[in-house]
């Protein structure tokens, strides 16, 4: 493939800012959407839109557009345009951002589903609550539902039609562009979406038909979680009038441990042994996850010497991968030496000249 230059293709200059390149893609992406092509033009159509898609991708991202700026295409050579750009869902989502959910025609059942906030809470757990899973009671304040107009957010849950919208719950605008005037539906901002407006407002919520409440819940945290990861509790965000929840997003967040540290799946220990165990060889008996285990020192051990116990690291949260715990051996100088000690080392010393 040729080298393409990204300005030229939205034909725009590189002084230009993001709106106005943003300004100069809609353009482009109204005259050469492929639904509008002429049928003898459909693959020119096609090529050419995918083409100034993959060049506003590329020149309305500061960091990618900085990289294109100083090494043109091959910065992004390594299969950029086949591999990540080319795909339906990377336009859909540009044009999304740019025209909203009801441009070309989208589809209308989801699109005017209001959706509840997702709510963020931190829960700090053990390492080995981590490392094997468990169940936590939490509490977070969250939007349920009114009980007393059941959502409704009506008086006696009496409601009447929506005025505005004819029940529809959507409305039709025409927005007048510089390409014209476009007619776009749009959520009927009077009733939400709902088609129904409370005939007199619930009391307890306001008319908003959810009420901030303390809730208690309780989770389950999958084996094998590591610090930091975040766990997606579906529904379990704000409730909305007319709408679904949103979701919960635990962060968690796990303790350090006195001996395991752990990276990944794998599990690491420092383990000490005496001058004369490491000399002599020996069996020590090390901690791992799931309780002790003996191994053998051979004589003659250096220190830093790693042992791999195979299996005893983590469950990988997200496959069947178990990590291993690897054991570092410490030999230990003796430091404070009592009469004894002294007199013995004095003559290991002399037998070692
Ligand atoms: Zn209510
Ligand atoms: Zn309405």
């Amino acid at each position: 493939m040729a080298k393409k230059d990204y300005y030229e293709i939205l034909g725009v200059s590189k002084s230009d800012t993001k709106d106005a390149i943003k300004k100069a893609y809609k353009k482009l992406a109204l005259k050469y959407h492929p639904d509008k092509a002429p049928k003898n033009k459909k693959t020119e159509y096609e090529e050419k839109f995918k083409e100034m898609s993959e060049a506003y991708t590329v020149l309305t991202d500061d960091k990618k557009r900085s990289q294109y700026d100083s090494m043109g295409q091959d910065a992004f050579n390594q299969g950029y345009s086949q591999e990540n750009f080319s795909r339906e869902e990377d336009i859909s989502n540009i044009f999304k951002d740019l025209f909203g959910n009801s441009f070309f025609g989208g589809s209308q059942g989801d699109s005017f589903r209001t959706t509840g906030d997702d709510l963020q809470y931190e829960l700090i757990i053990d390492f080995k609550e981590a490392a094997f899973g468990c169940e936590k009671k939490i509490e977070i304040r969250k939007d349920i539902l009114c009980d007393s107009c059941d959502g409704t957010g009506a008086k006696d849950k009496k409601l009447d039609t929506c005025d505005k919208c004819n029940g529809e719950g959507r409305i039709t605008i025409n927005r007048r562009t510089p390409f014209g005037i476009f007619r776009q539906v749009a959520i009927c901002d009077k009733c939400n979406g709902e088609g129904k407006i409370p005939k007199q407002k619930c009391k307890h919520c306001d008319g908003r038909g959810v009420i901030n409440k303390k809730q208690k819940l309780t989770v389950n945290i999958p084996q094998g979680i590591d610090n930091n990861q975040f766990l997606k509790i579906r529904g379990e965000g704000n409730a909305i009038k007319g709408g679904e929840n949103g979701n919960l997003l635990l962060v968690i967040r796990v303790k350090p441990h006195k001996v395991f540290k752990r990276d990944g799946d794998d599990i690491y220990i420092n383990f000490p042994i005496s001058f004369s165990q490491a000399a002599l060889g020996c069996k020590i008996s090390i901690p791992t996850l799931s309780g002790d285990t003996k191994i053998k020192i051979a004589s003659g051990t250096e220190s830093n010497t790693v042992f791999r116990l195979k299996g005893e690291g983590v469950k990988n949260v997200n496959n069947y991968r178990t990590g291993d715990q690897f054991v570092n051996i410490k030999v230990e100088t003796p430091k404070s030496l009592n009469r004894k000690q002294k007199k013995l080392f004095e003559e290991l010393a002399k037998l070692e000249k």
